[in-house]
């Protein structure tokens, strides 16, 4: 069926099984919001190869999640989003929640730090006070550190255009700099690439003078459109990064989303970008397109151009970084 998720028709059964890729994939950047919606995010899980995902779940659905995904599960600490007018949700409420994370076997915190969070609270800026306390409890928890600092150029260009609101991307990458160097003895995983997949020149500076710093190949859309425009430049930065690079999708499931075409159309548009030559358009709708040309309608999708990169080299950003950076964690 025709959905925002699938412009192009495709039957994304079908289509899984002709995709190269054969081992299987750890997916480490996903949000599952919802006890409803997890048969069928493990029905798009066992199409497209995806054996285990990381998720940022509220702390009251782990449990329930824990038993239907058993050890295909692992979370992520997060505030409580649902409750995010509540004094405390971001401060004593979050700190006393990363310790029950911690209890429950959590390994990963995630400080959420996009430029349009200070709309809400100045504390969403990475540096801010606030913050130091949870980094400080989710390090003594043993806990290694997700981060989103930055966004899409096309925000930049769009929503964020006021500079003395919001900084600048390169404001936010140097802040993000800082507190790499500043928690120099925690393993960060900086987000959609470190919010620079236009640019991969600056984060291979980033890359370099931070050792403690590994990404994340999540957020479909913005991924896909922007590595579209240079696939071979993926590939070489891949090769060259190998190990410090980690598949993830973005997808996020919750009660009123509930559809394995959403799910699976994140999966297929990564999997066809990683792994074959496809040139042609993106199955999914991409508002940021509608962001910079509104005259050409809601219903943009970007060109998706594939890297081709070869199973064997594959093999480290869909599993294998994932396993040696994290797998020492866990007493599986
Ligand atoms: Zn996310």
């Amino acid at each position: 069926m025709i959905s925002d998720a699938n412009r192009l028709g495709l039957d994304y059964e079908a289509e899984a099984r002709s995709l190269p890729y054969g081992e299987p994939i750890w997916d480490v950047h996903t949000h599952v919001q919802s006890v409803a919606s997890a048969e069928t995010m493990l029905k798009a899980m066992d199409v497209y190869g995806v054996e285990k995902v990381w998720s940022m779940s509220n702390l009251e659905i782990t449990a329930e999640l824990k038993e239907i995904f058993g050890d295909r599960i692992e979370f992520i600490a997060v505030p409580n989003f649902s409750q995010k007018d509540e004094e405390g949700t971001f401060t004593t409420d979050w700190w006393k929640r990363i310790e029950k994370f911690a209890e429950i076997g959590t390994k990963i915190c995630k400080f959420w730090a996009a430029p349009r969070g200070l709309d809400f609270d100045p504390m969403f800026a990475i540096d801010h006070p606030t913050r130091r306390t949870a980094m400080d409890i989710a390090r003594d928890c043993g806990m290694m550190f997700m981060t989103h600092v930055g966004d899409p150029d096309t925000w930049f260009a769009t929503h964020y255009k006021d500079a003395s609101k919001y900084g600048t991307k390169a404001d936010h990458l140097a802040s993000l700099e800082k507190m790499l160097d500043e928690y120099s003895d925690v393993t960060w995983i900086a987000a959609h690439m470190a919010a620079h997949p236009e640019h991969l020149d600056i984060l291979q500076g980033v890359l370099d003078r931070h050792s403690n710093l590994y990404i994340d190949t999540s957020a479909t859309k913005w991924m896909i459109r922007e590595w579209s425009k240079h696939p071979k430049e993926l590939a070489d930065f891949c090769a060259r990064n190998e190990g410090r690079v980690l598949f993830g999708s973005d997808i996020v499931t919750n009660d009123d989303n509930v559809d394995f075409d959403l799910y699976a159309s994140r999966y297929w548009a990564l999997r066809t970008m990683w792994e074959t030559e496809y040139d042609g358009p993106s199955p999914i709708v991409d508002p940021d397109l509608t962001l910079i040309e509104p005259e050409k309608g809601k219903k943009q999708t970007a060109k998706l151009l594939g890297a081709g990169i070869p199973n064997g080299e594959l093999d480290f950003v869909y599993r294998n970084a994932a396993v040696d950076l994290l797998s020492p964690m866990y007493e599986w």
